[in-house]
């Protein structure tokens, strides 16, 4: 059993700012990340809002955010958390890797993107059907593609598509994009046609992705569209299943509820980043992992 002070769950923004803290405060710190470090902000094109950055593209970023994480802390990549469980003021951790204890659990588990639902996503997933531009639109160059959804998301990987010569359209279930205000005005300059108050209701092919049915929630008109690739950027839920063992709360939309010192209800365990629901800006997510880790960094101080 390795023994450890704190333990932060996921090296994603809030995770590795969370480690940067915690490793610098001379604590025992490890981070687990049941992937690679970076976590979704790796998949975005590019990120015009965080500061010090006019423009970088999300996988830079948390590279640079990772090699500053790993000067002061071990991140253990493609390990994942199995089972936690708590006795008086510690935590007993299994890992498909190993045994920890911990004083401390930071849950900076992020989230995983939301699925359609509709017939065919599982089928087509690899074959015509992604989550992420970044990795896979090279694949769709001077072919037709769809975005589905509405959202910062959506509309982000939409315009990188059309940046590297895929035919875009954005297929949209309302007649309002939720995106913020820059990204709607950039979409319009560029000229990439949006779909709207349309939902998807099957998708079709055979070794690949051929086509889709539509469905026009104004008019309820059905069709079906030939498309080489469908990117769903419908959303994210949060990864908070594995908090649930220590009975962490969590809000109706499964986020796990925290204080402003980013405490959850159960002593010991803080959360950070969009695991916590909230606005989801790489910011944000950094400056969570922050409180995290100097609120986590008093506990251990109290406890000992
Ligand atoms: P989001 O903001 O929740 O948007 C999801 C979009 O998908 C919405 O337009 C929604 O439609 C649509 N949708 C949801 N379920 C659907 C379904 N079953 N069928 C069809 N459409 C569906 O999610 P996101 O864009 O992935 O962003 C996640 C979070 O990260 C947000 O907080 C976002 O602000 C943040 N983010 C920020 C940036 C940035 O600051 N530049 C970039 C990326 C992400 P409705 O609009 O009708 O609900």
């Amino acid at each position: 059993m390795e023994e450890y002070d704190i333990i932060i769950i996921g090296a994603g923004p809030a995770g590795l700012t969370a480690g940067i803290y915690a490793g610098r405060e001379g604590l025992k710190s490890l981070i687990i990340e049941k992937g690679v470090k970076g976590g979704h902000a790796n998949t975005a094109p590019v990120i015009l809002n965080y500061p010090g950055f006019k423009s970088i593209p999300g996988l830079e970023l948390l590279n640079k955010i990772g090699e500053q994480a790993e000067k002061y802390i071990e991140i253990r990549e493609n390990e994942e958390l199995q089972d936690i469980k708590k006795t008086d003021n510690k935590f007993f951790l299994t890992t498909n890797q190993s045994e920890y204890s911990a004083k401390v659990i930071i849950f900076s588990s992020g989230t995983t993107y939301r699925k359609l639902g509709v017939k065919g996503e599982d089928e087509f997933i690899g074959k015509g059907i992604s989550y992420c531009s970044i990795c896979d639109g090279m694949l769709f160059k001077d072919r037709d593609v769809i975005v589905v959804g509405g959202g910062n998301s959506a509309v982000t990987h939409a315009l990188h598509l059309n940046d590297i010569g895929v035919n875009v359209k954005i297929i949209h279930r309302r007649g309002e994009l939720r995106a913020q205000q820059y990204l709607k005005d950039k979409i319009k300059d560029e000229g990439i046609p949006i779909i709207w108050n349309t939902v998807l209701t099957e998708i079709k092919g055979d070794m690949f992705l051929k086509s889709v049915r539509i469905h026009n929630n104004e008019t309820g008109v059905d069709e079906e569209l030939n498309v080489n690739g469908i990117f769903i950027s419908v959303g994210e839920e949060p990864n908070s299943q594995i908090a649930n063992k220590l009975e962490v709360k969590i809000d109706s939309n499964r986020y796990i509820i925290v204080d402003k010192d980013q405490k959850t209800n159960i002593n010991g365990v803080f959360a950070a980043g969009d695991v916590t629901g909230g606005v989801n800006q790489l910011v944000v997510a950094c400056g969570e992992g922050a409180t995290a880790a100097v609120n986590a960094y008093n506990y251990v101080k109290m406890i000992e």
